[in-house]
């Protein structure tokens, strides 16, 4: 049961019904840990994570003191060895996993090379490896790449026929939690099951939902997950990402990007490379520290948070996005891509329209932000912790006008642009 009260179905909407719920809103508060533009409305949270306030902080205290001031020295004294760990067991509280089952490393893609290595060595007998047709591309071409260094097979299933592909040739299913573009959300619960069941392992790519929702993966006795930074977790364009590792594989994993960070002793500066125990293995380089402090300050902004709640907005959000849109906005050539039902729908609603890119183009100048996915996909985001109910309101509002006006045909919204 949600806990936040929604008009009855069917019943109009009114302005005055969403600020009602952005008074009695349990999460109101959290939005003051961020610093957001007073003229923008900010749906785009998916892709992008708002500026927490404490970065601000934060980052200039790292550069002025523990880097100007304390130099090289800062790798003991301001805590720059232990970031990664530490950093991890801050996101495992947020994927319900052990603190010592995640790291914070790398980005997504590498660490999906990682994850996806390490689970194929664990099944050496088995020959393929499955993915999703229609998953985020960095995750196929990663799982093609890694597929055909071990001579496995890729194979890729629809997602409505994912779950009777899952036997016993499959050594690996890579799958995305909650889809980028149609925020499609899988029952991890159920296909980590099946997987076990045929004596497959698990990936679970949790980009779209890490800091939007609760998430149980220990629980669901999930082997590998990788995730983002710097969308729901808001780290910064470019953030560290996460990778995670159920502890009972800890002592075989062996992931092939063998660097000095993950050795049982960089400084001894051995010739031979052993590696570490548990997840500081999954370390390649020297990590970006700048950018791990100021993912750890972002981080803060979940202090408190109770992760229910957060995915009760997030609901609330979506639904009432939906029924502004059958309300306001029928006959205007807009169709409904994400999941009508909840507990199939991640924190994000895709809409399709032919139209998509102008439409989004004039939303963005009156200063609604959501993106697109060419060609057709108009993606807004509701980042529970900082979008409020008005947002959704007056989201729809400005939409509605600019289809009505069709200021979306203005020669200045058909600009091309590189990022969408
Ligand atoms: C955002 C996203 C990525 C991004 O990977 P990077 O390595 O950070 O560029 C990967 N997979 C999914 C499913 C994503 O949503």
């Amino acid at each position: 049961m949600n806990s936040i009260r929604l008009p009855p179905p069917g019943a109009l909407l009114t302005q005055a019904q969403f600020e009602q719920l952005d008074h009695e809103d349990a999460l109101a508060s959290a939005r003051a840990a961020f610093s957001l533009p007073a003229d923008t409305l900010y749906l785009d949270g998916n892709s992008l994570g708002a500026l927490p306030r404490k970065v601000l902080e934060s980052t200039r205290h790292a550069l002025e003191n523990d880097w100007g001031r304390g130099l090289i020295r800062s790798w003991n004294d301001a805590g720059w060895f232990d970031a990664p760990v530490r950093i991890g067991a801050r996101i495992s509280a947020l994927v319900g996993a052990a603190p010592d089952e995640v790291i914070a490393a790398d980005s997504t893609s590498i660490n999906l090379f990682k994850a996806l290595s390490c689970a194929l060595h664990l099944r050496p007998d088995r020959s393929e490896v499955l993915v999703e047709t229609g998953d985020f591309p960095t995750n196929t071409y990663i799982a093609a790449e890694v597929a055909a260094r071990s001579g496995k097979r890729l194979v890729s299933a629809n997602t409505q026929d994912l779950i009777s592909r899952i036997d016993e040739r499959v050594a690996v299913v890579l799958l995305t939690h909650v889809n980028y573009r149609t925020g499609f959300m899988h029952d991890m619960a159920d296909i980590t099951r099946k997987a076990h069941e045929v004596g497959a392992l698990v990936v679970w790519d949790l980009c779209h939902t890490a800091g939007a929702m609760p998430c149980s993966l220990s629980a669901h006795q999930v082997d590998f997950a990788v995730g983002c930074g710097y969308k729901y977790l808001n780290g910064g364009p470019g953030a560290p990402a996460f990778i995670f590792a159920a502890r009972e594989h800890h002592a075989a994993m062996a992931q092939p990007l063998a660097g000095w960070m993950g050795h049982r002793s960089p400084f001894a500066f051995a010739s031979n490379y052993e590696p570490a125990e548990g997840m500081r293995r999954m370390l390649a380089g020297t990590p970006s520290i700048l950018a791990l402090q100021a993912l750890e300050a972002a981080l803060s902004a979940f202090d408190g948070i109770d992760l229910q709640a957060l995915r009760d907005k997030s609901v609330a959000l979506t639904e009432l996005f939906i029924r502004l849109l059958d309300q306001e906005l029928s006959g205007l050539g807009f169709d409904l891509l994400s999941p009508r039902e909840a507990r199939h729908r991640g924190s994000q609603v895709s809409l399709r329209h032919e139209r998509a890119d102008p439409i989004m183009q004039a939303l963005i100048s009156r200063g609604v932000i959501g993106d697109v996915r060419r060609p057709d996909i108009l993606r807004f985001g509701f980042a529970p912790l900082y979008v409020r109910f008005m947002d959704v309101w007056n989201a729809i509002a400005v939409l509605r006008e600019l289809m009505h006006d069709q200021s979306y045909l203005d020669p200045a919204h058909q600009q091309h642009r590189t990022v969408i």
